[in-house]
């Protein structure tokens, strides 16, 4: 067996053979320049796949998210986003660092913001009171242990942005994951939305990077940011290669990982200690509850690590998280180590 069965992230997924194979092959060029033909094909792969004009491939989701934000805000506006996001509570600072933009923060149905309570949230600037600018959402939500966010919640967030001129950024860490469990495709999500984020580096496995998808003309300005945040990058068709094996051959097999987190949930919903309702879990994110007699979560995740199983804490909580290295014998090996050592 190997050593350790690691839920903690969809990140920590090494790259495929394939993957490999096509890093060693890329026909690159210097892509600040303009000329790296493999960072070219990524680049208008991810925007066709999402309907959108252009593409940027960027290292890092948050990279990619600060841009967006940069891009379509600027100084003395305001933002709306999802009180558990992954913008607001785990990219650091870039809100205030970069974009020098406040964030109102809303609460939400398992991701989905209510339309009305958004649209009673957007302020009008006069001295006192800042411009609201932008919605951001996230779907699957991170935190929401990898919910789907209804495309028709979406619909309603569009017609209020439209209504008071605002632009929408789909933080789309994971949006083919939303794909494949509401049987909607991404294009469908990314028509609501003026930008996108994806990441390539999770479920996808590529090795880095992230790609924003949008107009030309904010693809254009995205690309003079992404310059000065030093994120510009060279003979970088090497990881440009892994990442057009993402979109191309790593997709489907997502399916593969909702039906583990599902598998996974419905084992550990009734032992002691567990709060989860396992009919929740739609993608590959399993959050839940930790309350043992005998256990704190961080107790029980070392525990765990010795059993050679690997997951993180969430406030009290624990999280777990299915990917591509992760098998059947990996989920077994957890659901026994669970039973083991919380009857
Ligand atoms: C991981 C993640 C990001 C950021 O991606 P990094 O590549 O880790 O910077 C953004 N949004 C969500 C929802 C994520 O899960």
């Amino acid at each position: 067996m190997k050593q350790y069965s690691d839920f903690r992230s969809d990140t920590v997924t090494r790259p495929t053979p394939k993957m490999r194979e096509a890093m060693a092959q890329a026909e690159v060029g210097d892509d600040v320049l303009g000329d790296d033909p493999t960072v070219q094909k990524l680049e208008s792969l991810a925007a066709s796949i999402m309907g959108k004009e252009a593409g940027l491939f960027v290292p890092s989701g948050t990279m990619g998210n600060s841009i967006a934000i940069k891009v379509w805000t600027k100084e003395l506006e305001e933002i709306i986003l999802e009180s558990r996001s992954h913008i607001f509570n785990m990219e650091s600072t870039h809100l205030a660092f970069i974009s020098r933009v406040l964030p109102r923060c809303l609460p939400s149905q398992r991701g989905a913001m209510d339309p009305e309570e958004v649209s009673s949230n957007v302020r009008q600037a006069n001295v006192h009171i800042p411009q609201t600018s932008l919605i951001c959402v996230e779907n699957t939500h991170n935190n929401w242990s990898g919910a789907v966010v209804p495309l028709d919640n979406l619909k309603e967030l569009r017609a209020v942005a439209d209504e008071f001129g605002l632009k929408i950024h789909l933080d789309g860490a994971r949006i083919f994951n939303a794909s494949l469990a509401s049987g909607i495709s991404v294009k469908d999500y990314a028509a609501q939305a003026d930008s996108v984020m994806f990441c390539l580096s999770k479920g996808l496995s590529a090795p880095v990077g992230s790609m924003l998808v949008g107009p030309s003309s904010f693809i254009e300005m995205a690309r003079r940011v992404r310059k000065a945040l030093g994120g510009g990058m060279r003979q970088v068709g090497v990881l440009a290669a892994a990442g057009i094996i993402s979109l191309t051959e790593m997709v489907d097999r997502l399916q593969e990982d909702h039906r583990r987190a599902r598998k996974f949930a419905e084992a550990i919903a009734p032992l002691p200690g567990i709060e989860l309702d396992p009919s929740l879990i739609e993608t590959n994110i399993v959050i839940f509850g930790f309350n043992h007699p005998r256990l704190s979560n961080i107790e029980f995740l070392a525990q765990l690590q010795e059993e050679g199983v690997l997951a993180l804490p969430v406030g009290n909580g624990i999280r777990f998280v299915t990917h591509k290295d992760i098998d059947d014998n990996d989920v077994d090996r957890a659901n026994e180590a669970f039973k083991t050592l919380l009857v």
